[in-house]
Protein backbone atom coordinates (compact mmCIF):
# COMPACT_ATOMS: atom_id res chain seq x y z
CA UNK A 1 0.00 0.00 0.00
CA UNK A 2 1.53 3.66 -0.88
CA UNK A 3 1.48 6.37 2.03
CA UNK A 4 1.42 10.17 0.66
CA UNK A 5 2.55 13.13 2.81
CA UNK A 6 2.05 16.52 2.68
CA UNK A 7 3.09 18.93 5.25
CA UNK A 8 0.95 22.15 5.10
CA UNK A 9 2.99 23.73 7.71
CA UNK A 10 5.63 23.30 10.12
CA UNK A 11 7.40 25.62 12.71
CA UNK A 12 5.90 27.60 15.77
CA UNK A 13 3.25 29.48 13.60
CA UNK A 14 1.39 26.50 13.03
CA UNK A 15 1.54 22.62 12.45
CA UNK A 16 -0.54 20.32 9.77
CA UNK A 17 0.75 17.36 8.60
CA UNK A 18 -1.31 15.55 6.05
CA UNK A 19 -1.27 11.85 5.70
CA UNK A 20 -2.98 9.56 2.93
CA UNK A 21 -3.23 5.89 2.77
CA UNK A 22 -5.34 3.21 1.13
CA UNK A 23 -8.17 5.61 1.38
CA UNK A 24 -7.61 6.75 5.07
CA UNK A 25 -6.90 10.42 5.29
CA UNK A 26 -5.41 11.96 8.23
CA UNK A 27 -4.36 15.15 9.85
CA UNK A 28 -1.52 15.44 12.21
CA UNK A 29 -2.24 18.83 14.48
CA UNK A 30 -4.69 21.50 13.59
CA UNK A 31 -2.44 24.77 14.46
CA UNK A 32 -3.01 26.34 10.70
CA UNK A 33 -6.39 28.21 10.20
CA UNK A 34 -9.52 26.17 8.76
CA UNK A 35 -9.44 28.00 5.48
CA UNK A 36 -5.54 26.83 5.19
CA UNK A 37 -5.89 24.22 5.33
CA UNK A 38 -8.53 23.71 3.24
CA UNK A 39 -7.00 26.29 0.53
CA UNK A 40 -3.46 23.83 0.73
CA UNK A 41 -5.48 20.31 0.52
CA UNK A 42 -7.48 21.57 -2.24
CA UNK A 43 -4.43 22.86 -4.38
CA UNK A 44 -3.28 19.62 -4.05
CA UNK A 45 -6.62 18.23 -5.37
CA UNK A 46 -7.79 16.71 -1.84
CA UNK A 47 -11.19 17.51 -0.12
CA UNK A 48 -10.79 18.30 3.46
CA UNK A 49 -14.27 17.54 4.15
CA UNK A 50 -13.71 13.62 3.43
CA UNK A 51 -10.15 13.28 6.23
CA UNK A 52 -11.15 10.90 8.80
CA UNK A 53 -9.11 11.91 11.37
CA UNK A 54 -7.22 15.36 13.11
CA UNK A 55 -5.26 13.50 15.38
CA UNK A 56 -3.50 16.19 18.08
CA UNK A 57 -0.06 15.54 19.64
CA UNK A 58 -0.32 18.36 22.20
CA UNK A 59 -1.48 21.39 23.67
CA UNK A 60 0.88 23.77 22.89
CA UNK A 61 -1.15 26.44 20.51
CA UNK A 62 0.91 25.89 17.34
CA UNK A 63 -0.16 22.26 17.34
CA UNK A 64 -4.15 22.61 18.61
CA UNK A 65 -5.70 26.06 18.19
CA UNK A 66 -7.73 25.52 15.20
CA UNK A 67 -9.44 21.94 16.45
CA UNK A 68 -12.23 23.18 17.27
CA UNK A 69 -12.73 24.83 13.86
CA UNK A 70 -11.23 21.68 11.48
CA UNK A 71 -13.65 19.54 13.79
CA UNK A 72 -17.29 22.03 13.23
CA UNK A 73 -16.57 23.47 10.00
CA UNK A 74 -15.55 20.37 8.45
CA UNK A 75 -16.90 17.13 10.33
CA UNK A 76 -13.40 15.98 11.20
CA UNK A 77 -13.24 13.61 14.70
CA UNK A 78 -11.19 14.64 16.73
CA UNK A 79 -8.44 12.62 18.45
CA UNK A 80 -7.01 14.18 21.37
CA UNK A 81 -6.04 13.15 25.18
CA UNK A 82 -7.75 14.38 27.97
CA UNK A 83 -5.20 16.02 29.77
CA UNK A 84 -4.09 17.19 25.90
CA UNK A 85 -7.75 18.84 25.32
CA UNK A 86 -7.99 20.16 29.07
CA UNK A 87 -4.86 22.38 29.10
CA UNK A 88 -5.66 23.44 26.00
CA UNK A 89 -9.15 24.23 26.56
CA UNK A 90 -7.90 26.34 29.02
CA UNK A 91 -5.85 28.67 27.25
CA UNK A 92 -6.70 28.66 23.08
CA UNK A 93 -10.54 29.37 22.57
CA UNK A 94 -11.39 25.74 20.93
CA UNK A 95 -15.17 26.54 21.16
CA UNK A 96 -17.85 23.32 21.17
CA UNK A 97 -16.55 20.58 20.35
CA UNK A 98 -19.25 17.67 19.20
CA UNK A 99 -16.90 14.14 17.84
CA UNK A 100 -14.21 14.17 20.03
CA UNK A 101 -12.53 10.57 20.96
CA UNK A 102 -10.03 10.38 23.45
CA UNK A 103 -7.11 8.07 23.37
CA UNK A 104 -3.54 7.84 25.93
CA UNK A 105 -0.44 8.99 24.63
CA UNK A 106 0.69 5.43 24.55
CA UNK A 107 -1.96 3.89 22.61
CA UNK A 108 -2.97 2.68 18.98
CA UNK A 109 -5.27 3.98 17.46
CA UNK A 110 -7.22 2.28 14.32
CA UNK A 111 -8.81 4.36 12.01
CA UNK A 112 -9.74 1.35 8.89
CA UNK A 113 -7.03 -0.06 7.56
CA UNK A 114 -4.55 2.39 9.44
CA UNK A 115 -2.99 2.17 12.85
CA UNK A 116 -1.69 5.03 14.20
CA UNK A 117 0.89 4.84 17.22
CA UNK A 118 0.66 6.82 19.88
CA UNK A 119 4.41 7.46 21.59
CA UNK A 120 4.72 9.49 24.43
CA UNK A 121 7.14 12.44 24.37
CA UNK A 122 9.29 13.99 27.06
CA UNK A 123 8.27 17.55 25.55
CA UNK A 124 6.79 20.21 27.68
CA UNK A 125 3.26 19.57 26.69
CA UNK A 126 1.18 18.49 29.73
CA UNK A 127 0.84 14.86 27.55
CA UNK A 128 2.79 15.26 24.51
CA UNK A 129 2.39 12.22 22.00
CA UNK A 130 4.40 11.75 18.35
CA UNK A 131 2.86 9.38 15.84
CA UNK A 132 4.07 6.80 13.72
CA UNK A 133 1.20 6.15 11.02
CA UNK A 134 1.00 2.66 9.61
CA UNK A 135 -0.57 0.85 6.77
CA UNK A 136 0.21 -2.63 5.75
CA UNK A 137 4.02 -2.86 5.92
CA UNK A 138 4.54 1.04 5.13
CA UNK A 139 5.22 3.02 8.35
CA UNK A 140 5.95 7.21 8.45
CA UNK A 141 6.53 8.91 11.25
CA UNK A 142 5.65 12.58 12.58
CA UNK A 143 7.80 13.26 15.36
CA UNK A 144 8.39 16.80 16.15
CA UNK A 145 8.14 18.65 19.58
CA UNK A 146 10.57 15.70 21.13
CA UNK A 147 12.22 16.97 23.91
CA UNK A 148 15.11 15.02 23.84
CA UNK A 149 16.55 11.91 21.86
CA UNK A 150 14.73 9.97 24.34
CA UNK A 151 15.43 6.16 25.23
CA UNK A 152 13.91 4.02 21.89
CA UNK A 153 13.80 7.35 19.04
CA UNK A 154 16.69 6.13 16.89
CA UNK A 155 14.98 2.26 16.91
CA UNK A 156 11.73 4.16 16.52
CA UNK A 157 12.93 5.85 13.45
CA UNK A 158 15.15 3.23 11.86
CA UNK A 159 11.98 1.17 11.56
CA UNK A 160 10.11 3.78 9.33
CA UNK A 161 10.02 4.12 5.75
CA UNK A 162 9.97 7.93 5.78
CA UNK A 163 9.76 10.39 8.38
CA UNK A 164 9.12 13.65 9.47
CA UNK A 165 11.47 14.59 12.54
CA UNK A 166 12.06 18.16 14.12
CA UNK A 167 15.12 19.69 13.48
CA UNK A 168 14.00 23.03 15.48
CA UNK A 169 17.83 25.25 15.62
CA UNK A 170 21.17 25.37 15.42
CA UNK A 171 22.99 26.04 18.65
CA UNK A 172 25.05 28.67 17.25
CA UNK A 173 21.83 30.83 16.28
CA UNK A 174 20.07 29.71 19.49
CA UNK A 175 22.99 30.82 21.66
CA UNK A 176 23.71 34.43 19.90
CA UNK A 177 19.85 35.23 18.62
CA UNK A 178 17.92 36.98 20.56
CA UNK A 179 16.00 34.81 22.81
CA UNK A 180 15.64 35.29 26.50
CA UNK A 181 17.90 33.31 28.44
CA UNK A 182 15.04 31.47 29.90
CA UNK A 183 13.71 30.52 26.72
CA UNK A 184 17.21 29.66 25.27
CA UNK A 185 17.34 27.31 28.47
CA UNK A 186 13.89 25.46 27.81
CA UNK A 187 14.34 24.78 24.09
CA UNK A 188 17.93 22.94 24.40
CA UNK A 189 16.69 21.82 27.74
CA UNK A 190 15.42 18.52 27.60
CA UNK A 191 11.70 19.17 26.85
CA UNK A 192 12.22 21.25 24.58
CA UNK A 193 13.35 20.72 21.22
CA UNK A 194 15.76 18.74 19.06
CA UNK A 195 18.61 20.94 17.67
CA UNK A 196 19.37 20.13 13.88
CA UNK A 197 22.60 18.18 15.21
CA UNK A 198 20.51 16.06 17.32
CA UNK A 199 18.48 15.36 14.81
CA UNK A 200 20.85 14.54 12.16
CA UNK A 201 22.83 12.40 14.39
CA UNK A 202 19.42 10.43 15.14
CA UNK A 203 18.96 9.80 11.58
CA UNK A 204 22.24 8.95 11.01
CA UNK A 205 22.10 6.59 12.87
CA UNK A 206 18.81 5.47 11.56
CA UNK A 207 19.44 5.66 8.08
CA UNK A 208 22.13 2.58 8.82
CA UNK A 209 18.82 0.20 8.78
CA UNK A 210 18.29 1.36 5.19
CA UNK A 211 14.80 1.20 5.49
CA UNK A 212 14.36 5.31 5.33
CA UNK A 213 13.33 6.27 1.51
CA UNK A 214 12.98 10.54 3.09
CA UNK A 215 13.22 12.15 6.01
CA UNK A 216 11.61 15.73 5.79
CA UNK A 217 13.12 18.07 8.61
CA UNK A 218 10.14 19.93 10.02
CA UNK A 219 9.42 22.58 12.87
CA UNK A 220 12.79 24.80 11.85
CA UNK A 221 12.73 27.66 14.25
CA UNK A 222 12.52 30.93 12.06
CA UNK A 223 15.24 32.87 14.61
CA UNK A 224 17.33 30.34 15.43
CA UNK A 225 17.57 28.06 12.21
CA UNK A 226 16.95 28.39 8.83
CA UNK A 227 16.74 25.69 5.71
CA UNK A 228 20.18 25.94 4.11
CA UNK A 229 21.66 25.65 7.62
CA UNK A 230 19.69 22.59 8.55
CA UNK A 231 20.69 21.15 5.64
CA UNK A 232 24.55 21.68 5.90
CA UNK A 233 24.60 20.28 9.24
CA UNK A 234 22.64 17.06 8.25
CA UNK A 235 24.83 16.54 5.28
CA UNK A 236 27.74 16.64 7.72
CA UNK A 237 27.16 14.83 10.57
CA UNK A 238 24.78 11.95 9.10
CA UNK A 239 27.43 11.62 6.34
CA UNK A 240 25.12 9.51 4.08
CA UNK A 241 22.60 10.47 0.85
CA UNK A 242 19.24 10.42 2.16
CA UNK A 243 16.60 11.96 0.85
CA UNK A 244 16.46 15.31 2.50
CA UNK A 245 13.51 17.69 2.44
CA UNK A 246 12.43 21.00 4.53
CA UNK A 247 8.67 21.82 5.75
CA UNK A 248 8.23 25.01 5.09
CA UNK A 249 7.34 27.60 8.22
CA UNK A 250 4.39 29.27 6.04
CA UNK A 251 3.58 27.14 3.26
CA UNK A 252 2.70 23.70 1.64
CA UNK A 253 5.08 21.20 0.40
CA UNK A 254 5.18 18.85 -2.32
CA UNK A 255 2.91 15.28 -2.11
CA UNK A 256 5.74 13.21 -0.43
CA UNK A 257 5.41 9.44 -1.79
CA UNK A 258 6.40 6.55 0.09
CA UNK A 259 6.34 3.28 -1.48
ZN1 LIG B 1 5.38 23.01 18.31
ZN1 LIG C 1 5.31 22.11 21.66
Amino acid sequence: MNMIAISLQSGSSGNCIYIEAGGVKLLIDAGITGVQAQERLAAHGRDIRSVDAVIISHDHGDHIRHAGVFQRKFGIPLYVTPATLAAAASRCKLGKLKDVRSFRSCDKIRIKDVLVHAISTPHDGVDGAAFVIEAGVKRIGVLTDLGHVFKDLVHIVSSLDAVFLESNYDPAMLAAGPYPAYLKQRIKGPKGHLSNHEAAELLGRAAKAKRLQWACLAHLSEENNNPDVAIRTHRQVADNDLTLYVADRYQASDVFTVS
